[in-house]
């Protein structure tokens, strides 16, 4: 982390990376810390730049690693000796038990120097033999080294790695918080309300959003998606724009599309999501659907989000979703 991207760093973050630094301060680093908090909040950020001000050498005094001496650009690089990440091999999928072996073996070569790191990121994805794997060390890492978990969904991690870890939640921060954050990002074509609607309310992406021409790109496509299924009479319109997207992206904002038309039905009014698309082209589609449909939809959703790992062939997978908002009994 640099000067510029310490600027960058989220507010809501500050305190509990003070509150990591101080702990290890103080002599009183906990073998296994598990750091909870929703998607997108910034467990991930808050502890890649605890580990980057533990590799600073330059003996930093405040939050933030200097980001320009050895340490910091090893650990940047992800070449720090002392310090393993582990991520699932294949994204979206499982932490296999191979995984936490290496976890395993670079902590046994740890003898006489700096305590070693490792951070494991989701860690509610270990597999049961991975998890149990690293319960072992949990209990007592060789040489004084510290395990990192974060995971948003805490609850899916077996109750013994939970009960080994010092919990750190992350707080959901304010919105005028968020906003203010992502303020000097915004521009023409997006600003912070709309970018955080857009992602779900998850300030890390709706930052990303603001930021990345890509991740605009994709925006625009999961938005004229969305906008084509709420005005379409016939479903092969939507299917081609279906076509058109990355389901990873385009089906966590379809929930979100229920969500909206079912509060347009309950409160009278488009939420911050629905209101991205309009209140005059949410109040037939939710009328269509009604209470039964979206609530029906939703139960469907969950199982396409898990479908998301499936291979299944793409097009079949896109029919199959898009008839649905056509077969299902819509009424209420
Ligand atoms: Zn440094």
């Amino acid at each position: 982390m640099n000067g510029g991207d310490q600027a960058a760093f989220p507010p809501w973050l500050q305190g509990r990376l003070g509150e990591l630094v101080r702990l290890v301060g103080s002599g009183q680093t906990p073998p296994g810390l598990l750091v909870t908090g929703p998607k997108g909040v910034g467990k991930g950020v808050l502890i890649r730049a605890f580990l980057q001000r533990m590799a600073c050498t330059e003996g930093a005094e405040g939050l933030f690693g200097c980001g320009r001496c050895n340490g910091c650009r090893s650990f940047l690089g992800g070449t720090h000796p002392e310090i393993l990440q582990v991520t699932p091999e294949v994204p979206g999928k499982e932490i296999l038990i191979d995984s936490i072996r290496a976890v395993i073996e670079f902590l046994s070569l740890s003898h006489g120097g700096p305590a070693r790191m490792v951070f494991i990121e989701p860690a509610e994805v270990m597999n049961l033999n991975a998890a149990n794997a690293l319960l072992k060390t949990l209990e007592e890492p060789p040489g004084g080294a510290m395990l990192l978990l974060a995971a948003a969904q805490p609850a899916r991690l077996p109750a013994t790695i939970r009960s080994r870890c010092r919990l750190l939640s992350v707080p959901v921060p304010e919105r005028a918080v968020v906003e203010s954050w992502l303020r000097p990002l915004e521009h023409d074509a997006l600003s912070a309300d709309e970018a955080l609607a857009a992602c779900l309310d998850r300030p890390l992406e709706a930052r990303a959003l603001l930021d990345d021409e890509a991740a605009q790109a994709a925006w625009r496509s999961d938005r004229a998606a969305l906008d084509t299924l709420l005005r379409s009479q016939s479903p092969f319109p939507v299917v081609q724009r279906f076509l058109e997207c990355e389901l990873a992206s385009l089906i966590p904002r379809l929930q979100r599309l229920l969500v909206s038309a079912h509060h347009y039905l309950v409160q009278g009014e488009a939420d911050a999501f629905g209101r991205l698309f309009g209140t005059d082209l949410l109040r037939p589609f939710a009328a269509r659907l009604g209470m039964r449909g979206t609530a029906l939809l939703y139960q469907d959703s969950l199982q396409w989000q898990r479908e998301l790992q499936a291979p299944l062939n793409p097009n079949l997978r896109c029919e199959d979703i898009v008839l649905r908002f056509w077969r299902h009994p819509m009424s209420s």
